[in-house]
């Protein structure tokens, strides 16, 4: 068995080197946004005349080739990687937008997306040092912590400077602790009012409970302003207790939310969640209130950010569907399911389901199809929050 792992490290490039890659990032970025642009004027133009063929990967890296040399000669004086590799991802982007795992391809910003992928075919790495097709041997702040053969090198720009993420097809399978990330496979993921988020590997993350008791704070310091004459002092005090409240409650939130999503992006190469601005908020009011807009965005920020780092993928599934009713084992419906029941078992096949754990697993399934088997005997725990696994496997 060979599975993937990945390691981001920190560069140190000289300044010149720095420089180089910012090139070559602006140079991905812009062939990105370049075939994107092109794509819909390609799609308009087969919407009025049927007969002009429809975009596709293929087509844009063709297009792009026949006029690179003329229009853009500076792309040849990059690594050749940068454009392919930022069509490919276009390509995937699009894949995935038809397939309805993810929203219509965004252009990519300066300074929000300095990144780009090279082959491992041309990468080498050597101590604390890799060699970079057409920028030279760039050295890095640690070594490579495994070896095996590198399938890709992903250079990206964060706050803190250039970082890399090697991608290599390791034969070993026993990792300490500490070395253990992006190894595990794909991990669906149930955000929920009970719990801060169920795993479909059968963990749960608890909301914190200083971030309960400060909402519960926080409603009777709203009611105390709202007792208060406007423009008192005695108002205005209170306003500004609340508005420290809310920043500390922000705080928690934000912490808890940075330990999952750590978590998330070190065990697991792809993470499936929902997108709760089209699921949640209009048809669960409790989730709105235990998890609002403002955090699922932040959530989904931080996991997007740390997955792509280690060269992971997130999904995010559009389309809402009646996960938790659903038997992740054999597909039977459970129309009779309660908000109130945490724990059921399945009538047609008898699994035992933790309510939010099968809610995970059928999101996992959904968006991983069939390479993905979430089932096996045996039960889901007591809804309790647990590190323990289910019985269920995951494995093509
Ligand atoms: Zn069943």
């Amino acid at each position: 068995v060979s599975i993937h792992r990945a390691h981001l490290i920190k560069l140190k490039p000289t300044a010149a080197q720095a420089e180089a890659l910012a090139r070559v990032a602006g140079t991905a970025r812009f062939a990105y946004n370049w075939g994107l642009s092109k794509w819909q004027e390609l799609y308009d133009k087969h919407l009025a005349d049927p007969q002009q063929p429809k975009p596709n990967e293929f087509l844009i890296r063709k297009t792009l080739n026949a006029v690179k040399r003329d229009e853009f000669p500076w792309m040849l004086e990059v690594t050749k990687y940068a454009p392919e590799e930022a069509l490919r991802a276009l390509g995937r982007a699009y894949t995935n937008f038809f397939a309805g795992r993810a929203k219509y391809p965004k252009f990519k910003k300066k300074g929000r997306h300095d990144r780009f992928r090279v082959d491992g075919k041309d990468v080498q790495v050597d101590g604390s040092a890799v060699k970079l097709p057409k920028l030279g041997w760039v050295p890095m702040r640690e070594e490579l912590r495994f070896s095996g053969k590198i399938i890709s090198a992903t250079i990206s720009r964060r706050a803190s400077g250039w970082f890399v993420s090697l991608n290599a097809e390791v034969e070993d399978l026993t990792l300490t602790d500490a070395e253990n990330q992006g190894a595990a496979g794909a991990v669906g993921i149930d955000l929920g009012l009970h719990t801060l988020a169920a795993l479909s590997t059968g963990e749960k993350f608890d909301s914190p409970k200083a971030y309960a008791l400060a909402q519960t704070r926080l409603r009777r310091l709203q009611q105390s302003v709202s007792r208060k004459v406007k423009g008192s002092s005695n108002r205005k005090k209170a306003v500004l207790r609340v508005g420290r409240l809310h920043e500390r409650i922000a705080n928690i939130r934000s912490d808890a939310l940075h330990k999952l999503t750590t978590h998330l992006a070190a065990h697991h190469d792809t993470v499936v969640i929902e997108d709760l601005h089209v699921k949640g908020m209009v048809k669960n009011s409790h989730l709105a209130k235990s998890l609002h807009d403002a955090s699922f965005g932040e959530f989904r920020r931080q996991l997007e950010y740390k997955v792509e780092a280690r060269g992971g993928q997130l999904i995010i599934a559009d389309r809402w569907f009646p996960s938790s009713k659903t038997c992740s084992c054999c597909g039977g419906l459970n129309a009779e399911l309660k908000l109130s029941d945490r724990v059921w078992t399945c009538a047609g096949c008898g699994a035992v389901h933790d309510r939010d754990i099968n809610a995970a697993k059928n999101l996992l399934k959904l968006a991983v199809g069939a390479t993905v088997t979430v089932c096996g005997e045996g039960s889901a725990g007591s809804g309790e929050s647990t590190n323990e696994t289910t019985l269920c496997e995951t494995g093509s």
